[in-house]
């Protein structure tokens, strides 16, 4: 799907004239070491059924035993997330069948979660809108199932692994502001350390609830939530397409008997980029929840918090603060350079070794940034280091290279890793200032292009821009641009 498809898309879905609600769940594999509730390895990719134990795989008489770590980090989270930390500590049972369930139920967490009421600001547009976040709580993940054409394979490595679920509330009304909310959520949990946050490998999952109301209306529509997505710009196009499915049975409804929206699971089909109904929740589950039995509540230690609480990093917010505060940054330069920790240590990095953050931020956000896009690759791994990138940005200042020359070596030692000093002197790039030869290629332009020379001297003052271009070209960008003007300058008003 193209831009302009979705710009379409996007334009019809604010025409219409109901107020779209949306609210997500996320969960999130934890990066333990070992299971939630027994030392089996997590380690992703493992020959299938080689992480397991009788505890992961519901033998009848073994006892869970709840791994700290995993709490930890799901407090951490929750602080990141301003949430309220539940005092009291306890797990639930939620019963189902499923044969990726071996136990025929889940760990969980009903009605005490692990925390409560928190809130994520995203930004749209120049608005700052905090989304609210319902709960989050621990449990484990189920084990994975492989269907095959008439038999079907499981993995029970996944099963017990554990997960954080981050449940917000209906407060997102637009597929734009889920994406934001995930993308904010993400660079938080990134910058958090506790989580792989890799949607393809599952170590993040989006289930997202959509309801249509009329605009002004208070009561929230009738829902579907859509499941399915591995990425989120898949998470916004297939909210799109709900938005607009829904918008059509409503508007049907008014006129034809039977057409309106069924309370109803929906599978994303990221192939023809359509939702489609996988089973209707009409009749909600009854999960038959009760206290877990081998798992004692137990009270959070106030000590325990005030650990995590101080191991938590800067975030994002702060620290683009601290970035506008202490580089003078624009808002927009430095919500972009903190929005990820990556980047925000890379920019950090230079504008200690070079100075002048504003040339650094337009170096990031400019060919940086479109290498990246491009080739899929994250800033961390680019083998043009902070210190290459400040060592090219020193030379343009003191005149070694032209900024012109700067932008080919920066794909050099992107492509080759090379020191870029060493690279301007094995290949000779330094900028030509020397008045002679600089001359030797102005007279063989003018030369070339009598033309722009005449139009110069009629008073057509952008020739003398086209004529610089001509000599860069000529010499491969490493003229000195402003030498080079001023010596056309000269040379066309003497010959005037
Ligand atoms: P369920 O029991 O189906 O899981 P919940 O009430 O627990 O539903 O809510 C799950 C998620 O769905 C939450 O993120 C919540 O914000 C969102 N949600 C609930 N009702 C609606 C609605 N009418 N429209 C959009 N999102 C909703
Ligand atoms: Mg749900
Ligand atoms: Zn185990």
């Amino acid at each position: 799907m193209n831009k302009t498809q979705i710009g379409t898309k996007e334009s019809q879905l604010y025409n219409m004239p109901y107020e779209i609600v949306i609210g997500l769940e996320v969960h999130l594999q934890l990066n333990t070491k070992s299971k939630v509730f027994c030392g089996c390895s997590t380690d992703f990719g493992s020959a299938p059924n080689t992480q397991t134990c009788p505890v992961c795989l519901g033998f009848p008489g073994n006892l869970p035993v709840l791994n700290r770590r995993a709490l930890e980090l799901g407090a951490k989270v929750a602080i990141a997330l301003n949430c309220q930390i539940a005092k009291k500590i306890k797990f639930d049972r939620k019963n189902y069948f499923y044969p990726d369930l071996p136990k025929d139920y889940q760990i969980s967490q009903f009605d005490h979660p692990l925390a409560h009421h928190g809130k994520l600001a995203i930004i749209t547009g120049e608005t700052e809108k905090n989304i609210r976040i319902r709960r989050v709580h621990l449990e484990e993940d189920t084990g994975k199932l492989f269907h095959q054409k008439d038999s079907s394979l499981i993995d029970f490595n996944r099963c017990g692994i554990p997960l954080l679920e981050i449940v917000s509330e209906p407060d997102m009304n637009s597929p734009e502001e889920a994406y934001l909310y995930l993308t904010a959520l993400k660079s938080i949990l990134e910058y958090l350390d506790v989580s792989d946050c890799n949607m393809e490998e599952g170590s993040l999952r989006c289930d997202a609830n959509i309801s249509l109301r009329n605009k002004g209306d208070k009561e929230l529509g009738t829902k579907t939530e859509i499941k399915n997505m591995n990425s989120f710009k898949g998470v916004r196009l297939a909210l799109e397409y709900e938005a607009k499915r829904q918008a059509d049975l409503l508007k049907k409804g008014q006129r034809i008997i039977g057409q309106r929206i069924i309370q109803e699971t929906m599978l994303y089909n990221t192939e023809k980029g359509i939702t489609e109904p996988m089973r209707s929740k009409e009749e909600a589950h009854d999960y038959r929840y009760f206290p877990e039995p081998d798992l004692v509540p137990f009270d959070f230690e106030e000590s325990l918090l005030n650990d995590i609480e101080k191991n938590i990093p800067e975030l994002p917010e702060p620290k683009k603060n601290r970035f506008i505060k202490d580089y003078l940054l624009s808002n927009y330069d430095a919500a972009i350079m903190a929005s990820d920790k990556n980047t925000a240590n890379y920019f950090e990095r230079c504008a200690v070794l070079y100075g002048n953050p504003k040339t650094i931020t337009n170096w990031i956000m400019g060919d940086i940034s479109a290498y990246i896009k491009d080739n899929n690759v994250s800033i961390k791994d680019l083998n043009l280091k902070p210190e290459h990138l400040s060592s090219m940005l020193k030379m343009i200042d003191s005149g070694i290279i032209t900024g012109k020359i700067a932008k080919t070596l920066l794909m050099d030692v992107i492509q080759t890793g090379k020191d870029p000093e060493k690279l301007v002197k094995e290949k000779g790039l330094e900028q030509i200032s020397d008045i002679g030869l600089l001359e030797v290629a102005i007279g063989s332009v003018t030369a070339e292009n009598p033309k722009s020379v005449e139009d110069f001297k009629k008073g057509k003052d952008n020739a003398i821009m086209f004529l610089v271009g001509k000599v860069m070209q000529k010499t491969k960008g490493r003229a000195n641009p402003n030498k080079v003007s001023e010596i056309l300058r000269e040379k066309l008003k003497g010959a005037k």
